[in-house]
């Protein structure tokens, strides 16, 4: 039988196997020894490739997760290890991506966007819609009032001087094209990023 493992399902076997083995040597029947393993901790989870949010090297990360998705399951990520088949870290990570597990989990982070009105002190939760209907009513509003298509000269600028965009790390190159080609297309100049963009 021709049977084909990817790495990771590769390292998974020889980390049971080293297990059951280890024993076996210790002197313990096989049979024994293989009832005494305990189960690999990854062994039921599901894998999800992502990339690092955190800087523009952009390492490739898996994410194990438990959880079957049925309806009142709330599936949880257990553990995250660099992605030993992305190009740019070959499975390693430095100790801000080695420790993205707390980041997933702490109760700081920002799950949802939040809204303070002007002269407010309160931030508000609002949806997701409502967030991208402020954004793009603010920006129609903005670039319909400031958009230069000449200077001064007369010479053609298509130009917005009075907005800016700070865009995040965590985007794919084809990703980043796009957030490229969408600041531009608004006359943008004050557009910044990681080396992503
Ligand atoms: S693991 Fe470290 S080097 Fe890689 S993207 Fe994350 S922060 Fe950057």
């Amino acid at each position: 039988m021709d049977v084909k493992l990817t790495r990771r399902q590769f390292f998974k076997v020889c980390a049971a196997g080293m297990g059951t083995s280890s024993l076996g040597v210790l002197g313990f029947a096989p049979s024994a020894a293989l009832a005494e393993v305990r189960e690999f901790k990854l062994a039921r989870t599901t894998e999800t490739r992502n990339t690092c949010p955190y800087c523009s090297v952009g390492c490739g990360i898996i994410m194990y997760s438990l959880g079957d998705g049925a309806k009142n399951a709330q599936s949880e990520i257990i553990h995250i290890e660099g992605d030993a088949d992305h190009p740019v870290n070959r499975g390693t990570l430095c100790p801000k991506g080695a420790g993205l597990l707390d980041f997933v989990h702490s109760p700081n982070r920002l799950k949802y966007p939040e809204y303070r009105a002007p002269g407010s002190s309160e931030w508000k939760r609002i949806s997701w819609d409502e967030a991208f209907d402020k954004i793009a009513r603010h920006i129609k509003d903005d670039r319909d009032q400031n958009f230069q298509a000449k200077n001064a000269e007369g010479v053609t600028v298509n130009r917005l001087l009075s907005l800016g965009m700070l865009a995040a790390s965590a985007s794919s190159n084809e990703t980043g094209y796009l957030t490229h080609k969408f600041a531009r297309s608004l006359g943008l100049l004050a557009f910044d990023n990681q080396a992503r963009v």
